[in-house]
């Protein structure tokens, strides 16, 4: 068998790991932590369970490809339900938004909360799904750093489109184009958030996102986020992967522009292959030593980060759904202060995720819930993140008490926190970025470090710091685009021999 290492066993490693393996390689994964995941993890305190990171699920089809492709029923693993709602949106002046993810549902909602013509958000996710038709799904299921990739006629036509409107306009642009009302324009501007991103810098090319949750449906995970990284885990040991835990790697071996394989517990273990899920900036810098790429990589801005209240409540509140946004009354001065000034904005916009709305009784004890609050926070420059938590659990428990009319605080009964630093700490996410870099530029797709590199062959790059970006579907694809690569490289190999 030849053999694969893989660097971490975030979401895109396991999954790299499942495909690798079902190439025929004999797959082996060091990860730095006790447990599979990174990101994607969870825990438990006093009978409430809390997703750790990850939230919000979209294309379940990702990780029904993986196990249609190891030849594992999925239903022994994973089991998801669909969702009426995408979100519930509370906005500063007391209007209530619910995003059905049923289209009529949702274009009827906007007519009567907000005056919106009904048949602007039809057209809208009709063209949201043909920007992801046309560019999007090439963008997702490619290399852009392959030749091969570049000359394909679809592909070339695709890019042609790409330069248009949806390229060089941003997305509040599009957004304020396609809708008359501000707060409709405040909805769909959110979706930059999606991978860390500002509405007011990033491409129009983000309008694809909406298509995802709204005509092809949000989901939601038997047993919460976390079930996505056992299920994944649980197919990766079917396939004989093997798993070191608490095992940083600390170096990677290659011998001039072929890799050799890695250095860990002061080991070498060689490998034909070597996958890095680890993130880029580190890879190069922490197991290349290879500073001046390492840089390169800086260039490009880090996604935001986040600040992160896991709370037990002792209440239930109706009023609020599995994914609920309560947001500010100001987006534009919001995302300014936390790209421009890298600071936090007063009157944030707060994300609630409680998945005992989904599994009462299990996710939190009976009677209570599981709140996930979390604000958007620059990346990590060396901000007091410590007088930042203390002043805005105020902020936050003032706003929210005062939309839900009830006082919050005395509600808490079990409380963690989760700022970039400690995000930077668990999954070696520089920075603490949420998604590896932003796409506040037009240029951002074409930038983000490809799915391999020429200077060393043989080492591969996954996950969300790498091409196609962060979120758990961008990091499911770029494993399924490495091992397309890594299939044509062998080809390559066999031929050459
Ligand atoms: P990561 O999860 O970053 O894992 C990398 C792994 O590599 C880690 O386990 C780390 O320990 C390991 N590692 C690092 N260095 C080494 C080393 N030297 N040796 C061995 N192991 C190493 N995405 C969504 O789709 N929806 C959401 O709602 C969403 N919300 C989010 C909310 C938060 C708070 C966070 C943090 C992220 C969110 N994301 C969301 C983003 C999503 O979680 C990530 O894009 C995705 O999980 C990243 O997966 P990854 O494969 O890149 O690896």
């Amino acid at each position: 068998h030849k053999k694969a290492i893989i660097i971490g066993a975030g979401v895109a490693g396991l999954a790299s790991a499942i495909r690798l393996a079902v190439q025929g390689f004999a797959v082996e994964v060091y990860e730095k932590n006790s447990y599979p995941g990174g990101k994607l993890s969870h825990f438990e305190a006093n009978g409430f369970k809390f997703d750790a990171g990850p939230s919000l699920f979209t294309q379940p089809q990702n990780i029904e490809a993986l196990f249609a492709l190891a030849g594992e029923p999925i239903a022994d693993y994973f089991n998801y339900q669909s969702l009426p709602v995408s979100c519930k949106y509370f906005y500063s002046d007391g209007t209530v938004v619910n995003a059905y993810t049923n289209t009529n549902a949702f274009a009827n909602e906007l007519e009567n909360k907000l005056g919106e013509d009904g048949k602007k958000l039809t057209s809208y996710l009709k063209q949201s799904e043909k920007v992801y038709n046309n560019i999007g799904s090439i963008f997702l299921n490619h290399s852009l750093h392959k030749r091969k990739t570049l000359f394909k006629a679809p592909i070339r036509k695709a890019l042609a489109t790409a330069k248009s409107k949806y390229l060089f306009k941003t997305l509040h642009h599009i957004n304020e184009a396609a809708f008359t009302k501000t707060h409709t324009v405040q909805l769909f501007n959110r979706y930059a958030t999606y991978n860390g991103s500002s509405p007011y810098l990033a491409p129009g090319m983000l309008s694809l996102i909406p298509h995802l949750e709204h005509n092809e449906g949000t989901f939601y995970p038997k047993g919460g986020m976390i079930s996505i990284t056992n299920a994944l885990y649980q197919l990766a040991l079917k396939k004989n992967v093997v798993f070191h835990f608490n095992t940083p790697v600390t170096s990677i071996i290659h011998h001039e522009d072929k890799v050799r394989g890695v250095v860990a517990n002061n080991d070498n273990h060689y490998a034909e292959i070597v996958v890095s899920n680890m993130d880029a900036y580190f890879t190069y810098n922490h197991l290349l030593k290879d500073y001046r790429k390492a840089n390169k990589i800086l260039k490009q801005e880090r996604s935001s980060s986040a600040l992160i209240f896991y709370w037990g409540i002792n209440a239930s509140f109706p009023a609020l759904e599995l994914h609920n946004i309560f947001f500010t009354k100001d987006y534009k001065a919001e995302f300014d202060s936390l790209f421009k000034l890298k600071n936090l904005y007063y009157d944030p916009t707060i994300y609630i995720n409680i998945t005992s709305k989904c599994e009462p009784g299990f996710q939190a004890p009976e009677g209570k819930e599981n709140w996930f609050v979390m604000i958007n926070v620059p990346a990590n420059v060396g901000q007091n993140w410590q007088s930042f938590t203390q002043r805005y659990r105020e902020i936050i428990i003032a706003k929210l008490s005062a939309a839900l009319g009830k006082d919050i605080a005395s509600l808490i009964e079990v409380e963690e926190v989760l700022d970039p630093i400690t995000i930077e700490s668990k999954t070696a996410s520089y920075m603490g970025s949420l998604y590896g870099t932003s796409s506040n530029s037009k240029f951002a797709a074409f930038l983000r470090h490809p799915n391999f590199t020429n200077a060393i062959k043989g080492l591969y790059f996954v996950g969300g710091s790498v091409h196609p970006g962060g979120g758990i579907p961008l990091c499911l694809q770029s494993a399924k685009i490495m091992s397309d690569i890594v299939v044509d490289d062998m080809k390559k190999k066999k031929k050459a021999h």
